[in-house]
């Protein structure tokens, strides 16, 4: 009797203990971690605009390139989702903010609340949270284009849909909280995501004083995450980068190429305006493009797979049969729309989305922690490669991408 009390009483916590073990065996140590930081539409040159005594010290006891060029087109979510995963849009998918898939018959849309982009579907490469999670670590993720989407069957371990109203302490408090967790829950990725930059760029163009505010604002921001990592005594032990999608150029009142002077809006379907338009006519591809093709000297016009190589932006079935392109600081709009209520509301400071190779388009790169070199400025380098540098950082292996280690590796320490 008394064994047998022993066996239901003692077996049990046997297994218990044993399963304990397992599960500690199976258990991957995270790695030092990376902070991967966007500050949206923050270009280039914003750190010379105004005093940012944060930034300089992520700046002057790490490394720096020139400029970090953005991919074709030069928007918030085909960079991002590029940023993370190594891919032209063209191979990962997200070949614009706003989208007609053929074979979905569905459209994608960006901002708060946009049901597709929270679903898997549409994005075709490996994000590196997935790449993460897939090789046992943990990503957890304060906002980045997609990351609340399940893809490829794998969302980061922790994650939220957003919200652009949070606030931005409040988005570091939750980073510090993650880097809190006991090892066994700790992340080895966590990304930051901040629109400030760009919703002012957008108000009030890159050189407006506004807009400046909006840096001094994020320096702040980077101050208090440089405070908080320093509390904890691990502010050189863990790896910052800092990058953002795209720059930003002034637009102007009377820089604008109205569609309806050229064709009639009711032989097409504008799936997307400005500065990349992109149409499907509803009559003969041939009629629409002639109509066009010569009518701006701001305006360059292609026929689907004719677009210049070094764009990346000819085969995805969501890339339509006529592209626009207008030329720095021109907007492609329409006289019904300029009329409209909505125009005067809408941004009229500044835009992206223009050729990367203006350098208005360029973003920011700047590495600090145990991984990167002190105090070192290199030459601009392309975004596409950030995704194998990241999985070298974190020592894991990357999926498929268009990127290489190349003009990355002279930033990290040997
Ligand atoms: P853009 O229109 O290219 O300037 O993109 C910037 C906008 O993207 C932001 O102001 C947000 O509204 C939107 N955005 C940024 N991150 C996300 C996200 N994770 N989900 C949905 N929309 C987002
Ligand atoms: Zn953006
Ligand atoms: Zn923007």
């Amino acid at each position: 009797m008394k064994y047998n009390v022993l066996i239901i009483f003692i077996i049990p916590l046997f297994i218990i203990s044993c399963s304990r073990d397992i599960k500690d065996d199976v258990f991957k140590k995270p790695t030092t971690p990376i902070i991967l930081i966007s500050m949206d539409g923050f270009r280039w040159d914003y750190f010379d605009k105004t005093k940012t005594p944060n930034f300089d010290i992520l700046i002057n006891n790490g490394s720096k390139a020139e400029s970090l060029i953005p991919v074709f087109p030069t928007k918030t979510f085909p960079n991002h989702i590029t940023i993370v995963s190594g891919n032209y849009p063209q191979n990962h998918g997200i070949i614009a903010n706003r989208m007609y898939d053929p074979i979905f018959d569905e459209d994608y849309y960006i901002g708060q609340g946009s049901k597709p982009v929270l679903d898997g579907k549409w994005y075709e490469a490996e994000p590196v949270w997935v790449t993460v999670e897939k090789s046992g670590l943990k990503a957890m993720t304060m906002f980045w284009p997609a990351s609340d989407a399940k893809i490829m069957g794998y969302r980061p371990t922790e994650f939220f849909e957003y919200d652009g109203s949070v606030k931005h302490d409040d988005r570091i408090r939750q980073v510090l909280k993650w880097l809190d967790y006991p090892d066994h829950k700790r992340p080895s990725l966590i990304t930051l995501y901040f629109s400030h930059t760009d919703t002012y760029g957008h108000k009030y163009g890159p050189n407006a004083k506004e807009t400046i505010g909006a840096i001094v604002e994020m320096d702040r921001t980077m101050g208090l995450l440089i405070e908080g990592l320093k509390q904890r005594n691990i502010f050189e032990d863990v790896n910052i980068i800092l990058v953002s999608d795209h720059g930003m150029a002034e637009t102007h009142e009377d820089s604008v190429i109205f569609l309806d002077d050229r064709i009639n809006l009711d032989d097409v379907r504008v799936v997307d305006w400005t500065p990349v338009g992109s149409l499907i006519p509803n009559i003969n591809i041939e009629l629409v493009y002639d109509k066009l093709k010569n009518s701006s000297p701001m305006l360059d016009v292609y026929k689907k797979g004719e677009t210049p190589e070094r764009l990346y932006y000819n085969n995805h079935r969501r890339i339509q049969p006529i592209t626009l392109i207008a030329k720095e600081h021109w907007s492609i709009s329409s006289r019904e729309y300029y009329s409209s209520d909505d125009h005067a509301q809408g941004y009229n400071g500044g835009t992206h989305g223009y050729d990367p190779a203006y350098r208005s388009m360029h973003g920011i790169f700047v590495g600090h922690g145990p991984a990167f070199k002190n105090g070192y400025v290199g030459k601009s380098i392309s975004s596409i490669h950030l995704y194998e540098m990241m999985c070298k950082i974190l020592k894991i292996k990357p999926a498929t991408n268009d990127g290489s280690l190349d003009s990355t590796i002279i930033f990290l320490k040997k």
